[in-house]
């Protein structure tokens, strides 16, 4: 028997309505280029929505085409947001930061008709628009007086594009399946892969993100994502905060900026901040030197990268801020566990309590874990086990966008995480079985570097490790065995590198060895060289 309440579809289109009735006088703040208080409401930006729906529609935008942009966290890049996804199409939100190939394989993969760009990346855009054949129109967000001269043949200004445009637009009703927004992640090897969230996944991540135990947040809030838009949402943010009526506290081009950041803090009452451990870094070593304070900030969310002790310690003993640890992953949305106490937290004493707050946290309704050995054993969940840590559930891709195969095994996502689980449902990672080093949020492939370093004529065998680094959270160490009766030492063989990667993808070390331990596949491991090398970082 099927109950007999309405189909209501979970769109972001309907997000968009209850947002406009409820909360439409709560404020965004942004930094952008031209103004360094912008200040709107998401009333306005729903309306400025609708003017860039028309606009997109006498382009000859249809339902389902891609639509991209480079940019940062701006109010622009949020009517982006809205006007892309309700009006059918798919917002694709590009990192920047990624290499030239990589920008030009993803466009290209997306078959992008439209992008959207930040003036301050303009130079990156004269430099590969070229490369973008599949986009028919290219936008800068800006103000028509503030365009600069540019190469880009028909370059238009944001404000112009929408201008003249109506105030409302018919919001097809939309299948709650449908594609709403992508984002490239990059893989161990070879080309990123295109994550596709659709409408339904995207609302039921938002209702988790908001839950107390969760971020937390409620419309007396003033939220921060530092995290940037291009990724994974920046957490889902863009969505919570306008769902609970939270006000959003916007960076722009800043958020990598501590200076910038605190002012913002301090004078936008900022309750609330998300971003990943590098970021905090940079501000607490900031507030360090200047004295100043956050004077308005209860909760700090560190994710993307695991959260220091000491900045934990420093976070919550020296400033009063309550940190707020959560792991996640661009295929999950991204949120795949928060931090949050429980009550037998309480009887704990500082210490075991500081040790849980570390972990990665609790799973979320909407998420399930699980734990499996190398032959696919499910392992228990009593803190002590250690596994491959493997995921399912309403905001968890189950494929890439137009690649064949399916990305589940036996139905479950596999993080390329390896974790415990403890009888509370607190998981906390150990290890990573992906190929990759994060540094300060970005990845680096170790297969690549390794591929490099082997293209040496001295080197026999190359593995490239993470390293725990201060700042940086990982950083690559080059560990090589070179060729009998060859000779290098480690600048020349690090110089080796200059002009084939990325200069931050540059290993910070080289240790020579004279064989690489390998696993009984003959693969080498990296398992025993992170623990016959942990000493070097
Ligand atoms: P991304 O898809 O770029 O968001 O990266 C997801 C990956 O980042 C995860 O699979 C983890 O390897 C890592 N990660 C994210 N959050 C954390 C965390 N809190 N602690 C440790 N690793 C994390």
């Amino acid at each position: 028997m099927k109950g007999l309440m309405m189909d209501y579809p979970l769109t972001v289109t309907s997000l968009m309505r209850h947002v406009a009735a409820q909360h439409g006088a709560s404020e965004v703040y942004s930094l952008t280029v031209e103004n360094p208080a912008h200040r709107t409401t998401y009333a306005e930006i729903f309306r400025r929505c609708a003017r860039l729906a028309n606009a997109l529609r006498r382009l000859g935008m249809k339902e389902g085409d891609r639509v991209a942009t480079m940019a940062w966290n701006d109010y622009r890049h949020m009517e982006l947001y809205y006007g892309i996804s309700c009006m059918g199409g798919v917002l694709h939100t590009i990192n920047p930061r990624l290499f030239p190939e990589q920008l030009q394989y993803i466009v290209n993969h997306a078959e992008d008709r439209f992008l959207f760009s930040d003036p301050l990346l303009l130079p990156l855009l004269e430099k590969l628009h070229a490369d973008f054949p599949t986009v028919e129109a290219h936008v800068l967000l800006s103000s028509k007086q503030a365009m600069p001269e540019s190469s880009v043949p028909n370059l238009i200004s944001y404000e112009e594009l929408i201008e003249g445009e109506s105030d409302s637009f018919d919001w097809p009703a939309l299948d709650e399946n449908t594609a709403s927004s992508m984002c490239y992640t990059s893989g161990t090897t070879g080309n990123p892969k295109g994550v596709l969230y659709s409408h339904r996944s995207t609302i039921l991540h938002t209702y988790a993100s908001g839950l107390s135990d969760a971020i937390n947040i409620n419309s007396t809030d003033s939220v921060l994502p530092v995290v940037p838009m291009f990724h994974a949402n920046s957490w889902g943010v863009v969505y919570c905060a306008p769902m609970v009526g939270a006000r959003l506290v916007l960076p722009g081009p800043k958020a990598g900026d501590p200076e910038a950041l605190v002012a913002m803090m301090n004078s936008e009452r900022v309750t609330t901040a998300l971003g990943v451990p590098t970021v905090w870094l940079g501000l607490l070593n900031y507030l360090e030197a200047t004295g100043q304070h956050l004077e308005t900030v209860r909760d700090l969310v560190v994710g993307g990268a695991a959260c220091p002790r000491s900045m934990m310690v420093d976070f919550e003993e020296r400033h009063g801020i309550h940190v707020i640890h959560a792991w996640g992953m661009t295929e999950m949305s991204p949120l795949g566990s928060v931090n949050a106490p429980t009550a037998s937290t309480g009887g704990m004493d500082a210490e075991a309590k500081l040790h849980q707050q570390l972990s990665q946290g609790r799973a979320p309704y909407g998420v399930e874990m699980r734990l499996v050995d190398d032959d696919g054993g499910e392992l228990p969940r009593d803190g002590k086990a250690v596994g491959r840590l493997q995921v399912r559930g309403s905001w968890v891709a189950h494929g890439y966008y137009r690649a064949e195969e399916s990305a589940l095994e036996d139905g479950w996502f596999d993080t390329g995480d390896v974790a415990s689980i403890d009888p509370e449902g607190f998981m906390r990672i150990t290890d990573r079985t992906k190929d990759l080093i994060k540094s300060g949020g970005e990845w680096i492939s170790s297969i690549e570097l390794e591929d490099v370093a082997m293209a040496h004529p001295a080197v026999a065998e190359a593995a490239v490790i993470a390293m725990p680094h201060a700042k940086w959270s990982e950083r690559p160490l080059l560990i090589v065995c070179l060729k009998e009766d060859a000779a290098v030492d480690a600048d020349t063989l690090l110089a080796w590198f200059e002009g084939k990667v990325a200069k931050w993808w540059i290993p910070d070390a080289v240790e020579f060895t004279d064989e690489l331990p390998h696993t009984a596949t003959g693969k080498v491991s990296k398992l025993k060289l992170r623990e016959q090398f942990a000493a070097a970082g």
